[in-house]
């Protein structure tokens, strides 16, 4: 079978890792590529001016979904730019100020590896650690707050178990203190209603794949309070946080995105949540010693996090083929080790090793969900029965 026949009997169920291009925000972005390819940055023709046009309506609707100005929104490649971009502009930018920075251990990679990298350059980074739903407990960042602490880095949302993490109140606390805030919104933004104004956020990372928009381009939300400094020099772009020539068809899609993403929300995320529940009741009133990863409660809409006991994990996961989910966050696949954001929550390695993130998105049919039950059942069936063979 040719791959495309393959790809489309294949089940999505990996909207965490990226999601299709929705076809209205592939629309808008056409005639950005062919009749409308200025440069925004040339003042002194139509072409340049139209291209501007976009970026700064584009700018419009990233700004609205997260209830911020648009002169707030500085546009970058994704959301690990946008990590990047906040948390090395702050620490270059506060050097006199301090060196202390606060985030969590379940942080995306694009996160911890930096702080790891700064850690070699001097800087001191805490690392709090969460509790067995994956939630950190607001009250152990006030004690890990040192005269030193110039940052606070908590994702809004985790990209593994879902778990929405307290940003209002770790705001509050960030506030109280004087510290600066950022979030890493990248999968929460568009998919849980987010106010990084109301929330006393100062920074916050934006994804455009993740929200039915194209992979490349992203955004930070620079608040008013916070100073950066850059860390990639050139054109004087984006306020000169982050020169080069802008993604103009790129930025276009991301907007469009961002404003269906804020339309549907209300409804989406019920409807999301639902397919999801199906999927949970389904697979846990059918198999004994499944277990569900993550807070009930504080999650995801879409999210769904299981280690299935007594099988392999990696034949389990190479026999849903069919179905296109995740073992750990794409982004470590290849890796070997369990996932770090399992481990921390207190998942064996065994079981970590055999789990598997579902994520629901917006073209999810119910069909699909049915479909998926039935699979997950028969082959951890299957599977139980050979390692049963072998093991017991
Ligand atoms: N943060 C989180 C929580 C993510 O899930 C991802 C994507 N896996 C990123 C950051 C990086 O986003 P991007 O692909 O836009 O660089």
């Amino acid at each position: 079978m040719n791959k495309r026949k393959l790809i489309s009997k294949i089940i999505y169920l990996d909207y965490h890792s990226t999601t299709p291009v929705d076809p209205e925000v592939m629309k808008v972005m056409l005639p950005y590529f062919t009749q409308d390819f200025g440069n925004p940055g040339s003042s002194a023709h139509p072409y340049g001016w139209r291209a501007k046009e976009a970026v700064e309506n584009g700018r419009k609707q990233v700004a609205e979904l997260i209830n911020v100005s648009p002169r707030e929104i500085i546009f970058t490649s994704g959301a690990t730019e946008s990590n990047n971009l906040a948390i090395q502009g702050v620490v270059n930018y506060y050097k006199e100020k301090g060196n202390h920075i606060i985030t969590s251990a379940i942080e995306h990679k694009s996160v911890l590896d930096l702080c790891r990298e700064l850690e070699k350059q001097g800087e001191k980074v805490t690392y709090i650690p969460v509790s067995k739903s994956g939630l950190v407990e607001p009250d152990d960042i006030k004690k890990a707050i040192t005269p030193k602490t110039i940052l606070i880095s908590i994702m809004l949302a985790n990209n593994e178990i879902g778990t929405i993490q307290p940003v209002s109140l770790i705001g509050e606390i960030a506030l109280k203190h004087g510290i600066l805030f950022h979030t890493d919104a990248a999968q929460g933004a568009g998919k849980i209603q987010f106010d990084a104004n109301k929330t006393n956020i100062d920074l916050a990372s934006i994804s455009s794949h993740k929200m039915y928009g194209p992979k490349g381009v992203g955004g930070l939300y620079v608040g008013r309070k916070a100073r950066l400094n850059p860390i990639c020099f050139g054109g004087g772009q984006e306020r000169h946080l982050r020169p080069g020539t802008l993604n103009v068809p790129g930025i276009t899609g991301f907007g469009k995105a961002c404003e269906i993403s804020k339309n549907l929300l209300p409804t989406e995320s019920d409807r999301i949540k639902k397919l999801r529940d199906k999927l949970k009741d389904g697979i846990l009133t059918r198999l004994d010693y499944v277990y569900l990863n993550g807070s009930e409660e504080h999650r995801l809409s879409g999210n769904l996090n299981l280690s299935f006991d007594f099988v392999e994990g990696e034949s389990l996961i190479m026999g849903l083929q069919g179905i296109a989910v995740s073992s750990a966050s794409a982004c470590l696949s290849g890796e070997r080790n369990p996932s770090y954001v399992l481990k921390n929550i207190g998942v064996s390695d065994t079981l970590a090793h055999a789990s598997i993130r579902f994520c629901v998105g917006r073209f999810t049919t119910e069909e699909e969900i049915d479909y998926t039950i039935e699979e997950v059942v028969r082959k951890v069936a299957y599977f139980r029965n050979i390692y049963k063979s072998v093991h017991l």
